[in-house]
């Protein structure tokens, strides 16, 4: 008798685990590109999802997001960082300074291209809160106000201010060009780096497309964004953001 209560319970689990393993391999499949759209406005759909989107990240991502706030911190033209914060492990030279952990995996890049021939620096990385007060307030005067939003950004609402953002090389529109921007395309994720403002996609992230602005969300985070999120940083960034809020990952 308990040979045969033994026996039904193994092939329960057995069933269970191949259900559970084929929606896991199948979370792409779950999220269209028409379904993640009103991601950024409308957390609706990330709370009745919950349960399967919030699946998608491990809990090493989460823990290492709940234990450095800002590393996915959403800045955007909706969400400011406080004036005053500062990151406090700031390392590099001038305007190239980054937090350290960007700034090893940007070491770690640069060496792998410099293999192909290819160069990459920062040409810009922090920028304080007094420092893009300044840049804005400069490109309001100069160029009014329609240019300026569109790619400046406030006080408070540029991702240099995390530490975690780079402009690469250059910032003008011909970088998209260049052998580097194609390396950069092809390579950049197994990094870690993320390109904030993709074309195309001004209505989701508020900018005009910058092909030489990243910004480090971990070589697991960048993975992930690409696999599950049609690689929107807006959508991952969010959609990790919820999950982090509602901890719905326990539910
Ligand atoms: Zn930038």
């Amino acid at each position: 008798m308990k040979k045969i209560v033994h026996l039904i319970l193994f092939v329960f689990c057995l069933i269970s685990c191949t259900l559970i393993c084929r929606a896991l391999t199948d979370q792409s499949a779950l999220f269209t590109t028409e379904q993640m759209a009103p991601l950024k406005k409308d957390l609706r759909q990330i709370k009745a999802n919950c349960s399967s989107m919030c699946a998608l990240f491990p809990e090493n991502l989460l823990n290492e997001a709940r234990m450095d706030p800002y590393l996915f911190y959403i800045v955007d033209k909706d969400n400011s960082l406080p004036s005053n914060y500062t990151p406090t492990d700031l390392v590099g030279e001038g305007k190239a300074k980054v937090r350290q952990e960007t700034f090893d995996a940007f070491e770690k890049m640069a060496q792998a291209a410099q293999k192909e021939d290819i160069n990459l620096w920062i040409l810009s990385g922090f920028r304080s809160f007094q420092r893009q007060t300044e840049i804005y307030n400069r490109s309001l005067a100069n160029r009014g106000p329609e240019h300026t939003d569109k790619f400046i950004a406030r006080p408070g609402q540029s991702q240099h201010q995390l530490g975690t953002a780079v402009d690469i090389n250059s910032v003008e529109n011909s970088f998209v060009n260049t052998k580097e921007y194609a390396w950069l395309k092809e390579n950049a994720e197994t990094f870690g780096f993320s390109l904030s403002f993709p074309e195309g996609q001004q209505e989701k992230t508020g900018y005009a497309f910058e092909p030489w602005h990243y910004r480090y969300i971990t070589p697991l985070g960048a993975t992930l964004q690409k696999i599950y999120f049609h690689d929107s940083q807006v959508d991952f960034l969010n959609t990790l953001n919820a999950c982090l809020e509602e901890n719905c990952y326990n539910m």
